[in-house]
């Protein structure tokens, strides 16, 4: 099977090197913003949707244009990779995986790729790599980047520039091992797996909050854009950036765990929309989304469990496994020992009591068994042939050879 795989280094740019990443984050930002905006006009003025290559050639206009000739000293295939990236966005969108695409700030997410293998010189002997317009950068060489070089990724965090090498290499596929499993995700307990094992609330960020808060005040009480302001800045920037890779190896923690110990990951298909709804107030899915409620917490769960899902998808099929995606209808109100469906089987938000039969159990353990059983059913229909096409994006077609056992 084919392997594709990012490997991320740590750059040691020169001062140079430094100011024209910089500005190439700018124009590429620039040009994502600028594309957004047109294609906004456009759609106010009833026009139809701009595809990339449209898009484009007013990329092209822009270059040329005298007012944005500066957009001319950036590399040009990361200026055209924004348009891509803003024509996912738009596909998310559309595909309701996504909110609406938003206007990049400065400051967040300050990246942009070289998406063009060709014209890349990769040179991990001498610990260096050679970037169109940047010429040759050197990089801690912390680790061996297996496999054929496909884009490069260059980005700031936490006031240091990393490069993000993206290969493709060809590994035997291997046999999965582990049976099946249900996660119920929740914010009380991160994962809660259908076994009874669960794991810790994704709370990196209460850690840091009190810090984050502080700087943020400090950040507040200087004068704008003095050099103590900026200091306060790159502060509350480096907070951000601890705490988000604090999360980012929680989540890396869990899902190879879960991932290197089963076949079959069955999770819940939840969308960026059903948890705004859930979370503005409305009583459709009485459950464990309301408890989300607070924005940025809110946002952080969001961002946590789609991550958390991406990576159990990657690395599921990194070690043959599958992961399932199955509507969350009912997962938290029917018995998992009668069957009976009813809101009042919830007793509270952690315990679950059937008022049919009398079954007990953690009312998370419940959703994962249930969300197991979803799964089940749906390979099952698939296998028939009932369910056609697979609804769910991360599902694999090929899945029907692994029937639960
Ligand atoms: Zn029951």
């Amino acid at each position: 099977m084919q392997r594709l795989q990012a490997f991320k280094y740590e750059l040691m740019p020169t001062g140079e090197q430094q100011r024209q990443m910089r500005r190439f984050a700018g124009s590429c930002r620039f040009v994502f913003n600028k594309a957004l905006a047109l294609q906004q006009a456009n759609h106010e003025a009833d026009g139809k949707f701009i595809g990339y290559v449209a898009m484009a050639k007013h990329l092209t206009a822009w270059r040329n244009s005298a007012e944005t000739a500066w957009l001319k000293d950036a590399p040009v295939h990361p200026l055209q990779h924004a348009l891509k990236n803003l024509e996912k966005a738009y596909k998310n969108f559309f595909e309701k995986r996504a909110d609406f695409p938003r206007f990049k700030c400065k400051g967040q997410s300050d990246s942009f790729r070289y998406p063009d293998p060709k014209q890349i010189k990769f040179d991990q002997a001498n610990g260096r790599i050679f970037l169109p317009k940047l010429g040759w950068l050197r990089y801690r060489n912390s680790r061996e980047a297996l496999g054929e070089l496909r884009n490069v990724t260059v980005s700031l965090s936490g006031g240091k520039w990393f490069v993000s090498i993206q290969t493709r290499r060809v590994v035997e596929t291997p046999l999965p091992h582990g049976g099946a499993v249900g996660i119920d995700m929740g914010v009380a307990r991160f994962a809660t797996l259908s076994d009874g094992t669960f794991y810790a609330p994704l709370n990196s960020f209460k850690r840091h909050e009190t810090a984050l808060r502080k700087a943020q005040q400090a950040m507040s009480r200087k004068q704008k854009f003095s050099n103590n302001w900026k200091k306060a800045k790159a502060r509350v920037q480096r907070i951000h950036a601890r705490i988000g890779n604090a999360r980012r190896d929680y989540l890396h923690k869990c899902s190879t765990t879960i991932s290197q110990n089963h076949a079959m990951v069955c999770i819940e298909d939840l969308q960026v929309r059903n948890l705004s709804r859930s979370a503005a107030g409305t009583t459709e899915t009485p459950g464990k989304n309301v408890r989300a409620k607070s924005g940025l917490n809110k946002a952080i769960l969001d961002q946590g469990w789609f991550e958390f899902r991406r990576q159990l998808d990657y690395k599921l099929a990194w070690s043959g496994g599958h992961l399932i995606a199955v509507p969350p209808r009912n997962t938290s109100r029917t018995c998992p020992a009668c069957g009976h469906v009813s809101a009042d089987n919830r007793q509270s938000q952690a315990r679950f009591a059937c008022v049919e039969c009398g079954f007990e159990e953690n009312a998370d353990v419940v959703g994962a068994i249930n969300v197991l059983r979803a799964g089940h059913a749906r390979l099952v229909c698939e296998v028939s042939g009932a369910v056609m096409p697979p609804a769910a994006g991360t599902h694999r077609s090929d899945s029907g050879r692994l029937m639960p056992t």
